[in-house]
């Protein structure tokens, strides 16, 4: 679930940080203010870009290694996640890594989320909503929880509300 958002969101990302090369330029050109005011962000965003890309590297290495698979070539973060994906079935029959790959996808699909500006990213889980019935269950990486988004839910509590009205 988690590789999906970080497939998406992580060219999203990228995408985020090429301005920065035509941002770098019209800094050297023009000289000051202009580029000042961006460049945290772009140094934010580029952070974030090189966690992400270090921590699939280290998950896909960690995961081949526990499922006892050769090494592969290196790739670019997207190809290394559909490889991960590929996987998934295989993880899921081994708790402890299956653990570890919710964690660590979960964890850099909440800094990607927060790097591009998202408070929260909700998302949508399969499956029907035990107290409703409904298919309104989503999930917030942030705080690595479950909750029901339906208004009518009796399960449903005011803070998940608040959250969904915002
Ligand atoms: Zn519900």
């Amino acid at each position: 679930m988690w590789i999906g958002s970080l497939l998406k969101r992580f060219p999203e990302l990228v995408a985020e940080l090429a301005p920065a090369a035509h941002g770098g330029l019209r800094e050297r050109r023009g000289g000051g203010a202009v580029g000042g005011t961006t460049a945290p962000v772009r140094l934010h965003v580029s952070d974030a870009l090189r966690d992400i890309t270090d921590g699939v590297v280290e998950l896909e290495e960690a995961v081949r290694e526990r499922l006892g698979l050769r090494s592969v070539p290196p790739a670019p973060v997207p190809v290394r996640l559909r490889r991960i994906a590929g996987l998934l079935e295989r993880v899921a029959a081994d708790p402890v890594l299956a653990a570890h790959v919710e964690d660590e996808t979960r964890r850099m699909a909440a800094r990607c989320a927060r790097t591009l500006g998202d408070p929260e990213q909700l998302v949508r889980l399969p499956g029907r909503c035990p107290a409703c019935d409904s298919v309104s269950l989503r999930a917030f990486p942030e705080r690595a929880e479950v909750r029901c988004v339906n208004p009518a839910c009796k399960g449903h509590d005011t803070e998940a509300e608040a959250e969904v009205a915002s």
